[in-house]
Order: C-alpha cells, then sequence, then structure tokens
C-alpha cells in the first residue's frame, strides 16, 4: 500500500482498494493503524459529489531532492514523500557544461536550499538525478559518446555521492520526464506510453506499465538519432542526417538570419507566439520532421500514448498539430487508430518530478524507523 502511495501520491481509499487488490475493509484497517503509527496522513475530499477519504504518506517521513541538468539548464526541487514540492531553484547553464564544475555547483546549492528549510544535505534521504544524455544502468556513466562531452566516462552518481555522502540515482532526462508523465501526469492513465522530448536535443523516455524500458545500455528512445536523410547534415553523434540535425535547436535557430534576435529557443518560441510567420513555419516543419520519427516509435513500439514535453513543446499546436498530421501520414494504420499525442502535464519540471520519483523509489518507509534510504 505505502509503495502505491510512493507511485501515485495522493489516491482515496477505494483507489488503494483497486491498486492493492485489497478489499476496502482491509485497506481501512491498515490505513487506520498506519495513520496512528505516523506513516500517513489522511483527509476528507469528495469525488463525483460523494464524500472519500484521502490518503498520503506523512510530510514528516524526509526529504528528497530531484534534480535536471538539461543542455541549457538547471532545475532543482526539494520535495517530501508526498511529493510535494517545498523548495525549488532554476537557472541557465553554459552549453557544453562539465559534470565536475556542475556537481560542485549542485552541492552547494543544495546545501543553500536546505539550509533554508532549516535542515542540512545530510537530511536528504535520496537524490535523483536526470542528465541529457543516455546512462548506461549497469554503470551509472553516459552510453552513448558525443552526446554530452563533459560528463563521459563518469560514474555520476557516486561522484556527486563523494560530496554530499547521500545515495544518488542517475538516469536520462527524457526517462525521467516520461516517468513523471507516467505516473502522475499526461500518461497516468495510459498501460503504455511514449515521451519524447523536444529542446536542444531530442529524446524520448519509453514507458511500459508505469516503469521504463531503458535498453541494456540505456539507449532505448534516442529518437533524435533517427536517421532522417542518409546524406543529410553531421550529427553530433557522428552520424549523418539524424532528427536532431533537422529538428533540435541549433538546427532550428541557424535557420534564421545572425541579427534576428533568435539565440535560444526562448526567443524563436515568443516570437512564433507573438504570430512571426517564419518562426511558426520553422516549428511546424519541426513538427513534421518528429512526427517521422514518432511514427517509428510506433511501428518498433506500438504505444497507447505520446506524450510531447520539452521546450519546444510550449509551442502547443504549432508543434503536435503538424506531428500529428505526419504520424498519421508514416506510421502503419490500425483498425484501432494511432496513438493521441498530447502535452506534458509538467511542462519544464517533469523532468525533475520523474528525479523525485525514483529518489523516492529507493527510500522505504517503515512503522518503526520512519522513512529511510534503501541500502542494496
Ligand atoms: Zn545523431
Amino acid at each position: 500500500m505505502v509503495d502505491s502511495l510512493k507511485r501515485h501520491g495522493r489516491l482515496t481509499q477505494v483507489e488503494l482498494a483497486g491498486s492493492t487488490g485489497l478489499s476496502p475493509a482491509t485497506v481501512s484497517n491498515i490505513v487506520k493503524e498506519l495513520t496512528a503509527t505516523g506513516i500517513l496522513h489522511t483527509s476528507m475530499t469528495s469525488r463525483s459529489g460523494r464524500r472519500a477519504t484521502l490518503v498520503s504518506l506523512a510530510r514528516q517521513l524526509g526529504l528528497v531532492a530531484g534534480v535536471h541538468f538539461s543542455s541549457r539548464h538547471l532545475r532543482i526541487a526539494i520535495a517530501d514523500a508526498t511529493r510535494t514540492i517545498v523548495s525549488q531553484s532554476a537557472l541557465p547553464l553554459a552549453l557544453d557544461h562539465r559534470a565536475d564544475a556542475e556537481l560542485e555547483r549542485l552541492t552547494l546549492l543544495l546545501s543553500d536550499m536546505m539550509d533554508s528549510l532549516g535542515g542540512s544535505v545530510s537530511d536528504l534521504l535520496a537524490v535523483g538525478l536526470a542528465v541529457p544524455a543516455p546512462v548506461d544502468p549497469r554503470t551509472g556513466m553516459v552510453s552513448a559518446t558525443g552526446l554530452l562531452r563533459g560528463w563521459e566516462g563518469i560514474d555520476i552518481a557516486e561522484s556527486l555521492t563523494l560530496r554530499i555522502g547521500r545515495p544518488v540515482y542517475v538516469d536520462s532526462e527524457a526517462n525521467l520526464g516520461g516517468l513523471a508523465e507516467a505516473r502522475e501526469g499526461s500518461a497516468r492513465d495510459a498501460a503504455s506510453a511514449v515521451y519524447i522530448r523536444v529542446g536542444h536535443t531530442i529524446s524520448a523516455g519509453l514507458v511500459v506499465g508505469g516503469d521504463l524500458f531503458r535498453g541494456v545500455n540505456g539507449k532505448a528512445g534516442q529518437v533524435g538519432h533517427v536517421t532522417i536523410d542518409e546524406n543529410g547534415p553531421i550529427c553530433r553523434c557522428s552520424n549523418r542526417g539524424c532528427l536532431e540535425t533537422y529538428a533540435g535547436a541549433p538546427a532550428l535557430l541557424s535557420l534564421f538570419p545572425p541579427g534576428e534576435g533568435m539565440q535560444r529557443l526562448s526567443d524563436l518560441l515568443s516570437a512564433a507566439e507573438a504570430g512571426d510567420g517564419s518562426a511558426r513555419r520553422v516549428i511546424a516543419d519541426a513538427g513534421r520532421h518528429i512526427g517521422i520519427a514518432a511514427a517509428s516509435v510506433c511501428n518498433l513500439f506500438d504505444p497507447e500514448l505520446i506524450v510531447v514535453g520539452g521546450e519546444l513543446a510550449e509551442a502547443g499546436e504549432i508543434l503536435m498539430a503538424p506531428m500529428r498530421h505526419s504520424l498519421e501520414r508514416t506510421a502503419l494504420s490500425s483498425s484501432a487508430g494511432l496513438p493521441e499525442i498530447v502535452g506534458s502535464s509538467f511542462a519544464e519540471w517533469a523532468e525533475v518530478r520523474g528525479a523525485i520519483a525514483i529518489a523516492l523509489d529507493h527510500v522505504s518507509v517503515d512503522a518503526g524507523a520512519g522513512a529511510v534510504p534503501i541500502t542494496a
């Protein structure tokens, strides 16, 4: 039951019975016991006009941190066991950031944030961390060369644990964004989903039954490196004509003459929102290209739902309508139709929420000891 609450946050007693397979009477008894011992917290709510007891983990069970290093931003949030965020912080990152300098900076920021909450880093039960590259689940290192040069060959979790003395769990940003959307966001009700993250880079996370499918090297879902044109431009992964060379931020921004003020994706997004025709056209073309890669994902993986996240997803239908169109044109058609394409629930905080989720997955909640990190 505690596991269900860790996965879904708050649930009513009826939903808890559904997710655990226990009878409503048994759930009610267990909830009473665990509330008395301080593990659970209950409150009254109304669902479809009827009163219901809403159950969550108790807040005082301890804090975890979720961290997201994207290509251009660092986002950090501290959350309690109910996944309520109690402190958050975001700052820009230089392109080609390096692990040593950034993990050092993160150590200071985590310490400041915990200070202002009246605690210290040693109070954190665990830290989840997202990076913009695939991570090998066996070694904890970036598993593809050329995608995140300043972080290659480093055991990221171990390196941060050495600095803060707390357990750290690392995965790719697409995987963790996908996990957040599947557990508590747009894909909450889907049995399988693909989270396509479109920002400075393009990647995807595959989620089945609320858990990630990582592949043997953690490279599952690297749709940014699906070949669109064998004779196309050279990609940073050293292949040619990858999706990223057509629809990644550097490719989109390079289409504008210097001096037009298109430095970052945010410039392109505000121009599109203001009705600028060329900005809207560039985003629509990116959507068409991404739709072709999404069609390959559908042919291979056949997901129930596609969730689009990352900074470019803020363009909404300007991006997603052409994506849908090219998915319909290129994917193998089926009698049940193609998966729906929807936007992310958590926008730029999805990956941080996924990082909080993997941190909480590694925290054990016991009646006697409260919440403690699970030691393998
Ligand atoms: Zn590539």
